[in-house]
């Protein structure tokens, strides 16, 4: 227990320093998070569960020259909140089966628990450098459910010690700096945090760090040896066309996401972050698609992303582009985005 208390004064400072950002529902009922009595007060064991899964090789391509997009890999295929919970949930009517009239609540990286905490505590890991959890055999690719019961179980073992040594390759390698020293992540640097969570516009001098990632980042997982290369196969899905999805509307981003845990960012976010990879990509070809969503894309925040990206463009259709756009374009935001970005471009 001494160690989870630690890591409870460790989220009770995180949060009064401001960490949680826009991941507001991390602030609310800090306290159920900590004591899930609090909860039901029936509860009196978390039974904290692991499922791994295999990260695809990443296929190997120049991603400017083709303009493609990276996601993490736990994003890849059906949404884990719903295969994983429905697993969970399998373990937790066994449970019941054997308890009747107890009660189970399974959580699958939602409600107000303290997960990685007690998947520490009940010796699934150890907190790495990289703040995700480790485990020798899986590395920290795995996802987390956790079945909250009335049943009572012996307390756990002490946590594992942790394995990180001298290793900082994450911290070294990370693209943003988002990994500080003591084991702490800066959320607002944190390409994941930025690409999926954040709403709204995209901090200005973020957007160049976030590269060819338009939903999560996993360099700090890719490069931990934990997570050793299993050889398997490629995954052309790891890397997406960014054009083509800067021309999703509302009906093909549902089609294309309903199932996927993609759809966290809605359509508006996508676009958004696809705007900018193709505005990091420095590849010309890229003008004519930005070209497209600043004239005829409905939501301002994917223009005001479209039209920075342009002006990272020295091509004069670019500049061309952002001209026209200035003339017409009714949202203040947008319209302050051209003005930046026609400054911008020569
Ligand atoms: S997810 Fe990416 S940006 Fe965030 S800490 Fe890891 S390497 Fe850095
Ligand atoms: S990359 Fe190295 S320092 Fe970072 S979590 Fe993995 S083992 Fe620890």
């Amino acid at each position: 227990m001494r160690r989870l208390d630690e890591r409870a004064e460790f989220f009770s400072r995180w949060l009064a320093e401001g960490r949680a950002a826009g991941m507001g529902w991390l602030a609310k009922s800090p306290e159920k998070r900590l004591d899930p009595r609090l909860i039901d007060p029936r509860l009196r064991s978390a039974i904290m569960l692991a499922w791994p899964y295999t990260p695809p090789r990443i296929p190997e391509f120049d991603w400017r020259a083709e303009m493609r997009g990276r996601i993490a890999a736990y994003a890849l295929g059906p949404d884990y909140h719903d295969t994983v919970k429905a697993r969970a949930i399998v373990v937790a009517e066994a449970l019941a089966a054997t308890r009747p009239g107890s009660v189970t609540r399974v959580y699958v990286d939602t409600g107000p628990v303290f997960e990685r905490e007690w998947a520490a505590n009940a010796r699934l890991g150890w907190f790495g450098r990289n703040t995700n959890l480790l485990n020798r055999r899986h590395g920290s690719y795995f996802f987390l459910a956790e079945i909250l019961t009335d049943a009572e179980f012996d307390a756990p073992d002490e946590p594992y010690r942790e394995h990180c040594g001298t290793c900082r390759r994450c911290l070294d390698l990370c693209p943003t700096g988002a990994l500080e020293e003591g084991y702490r992540l800066e959320p607002q640097l944190c390409i994941s945090y930025l690409t999926i969570e954040h709403r709204g516009p995209i901090p200005r001098a973020m957007r160049p760090r976030l590269g060819a990632w338009i939903f999560g980042c996993d360099v700090c997982q890719e490069v931990c040896p934990w997570n050793a290369d299993d050889a398997t196969p490629v995954n052309e899905a790891l890397a997406p066309s960014l054009v083509e999805l800067l021309a999703l509307d509302d009906d093909g981003f549902r089609r294309r996401f309903a199932k996927s845990a993609i759809r966290r960012t809605k359509r508006r976010g996508l676009l958004r972050n696809a705007a900018i990879a193709l505005g990091n990509s420095g590849n010309p070809a890229a003008i004519a698609p930005l070209a497209r969503a600043l004239a005829s894309e409905p939501e301002p925040l994917v223009r005001e992303h479209a039209a920075w990206a342009l002006g990272r463009f020295a091509e004069s259709d670019a500049r061309a582009a952002l001209e026209r756009a200035r003339l017409r374009e009714p949202d203040p935001d947008v319209a302050k985005e051209i003005s930046l970005a026609l400054d911008r471009t020569p």
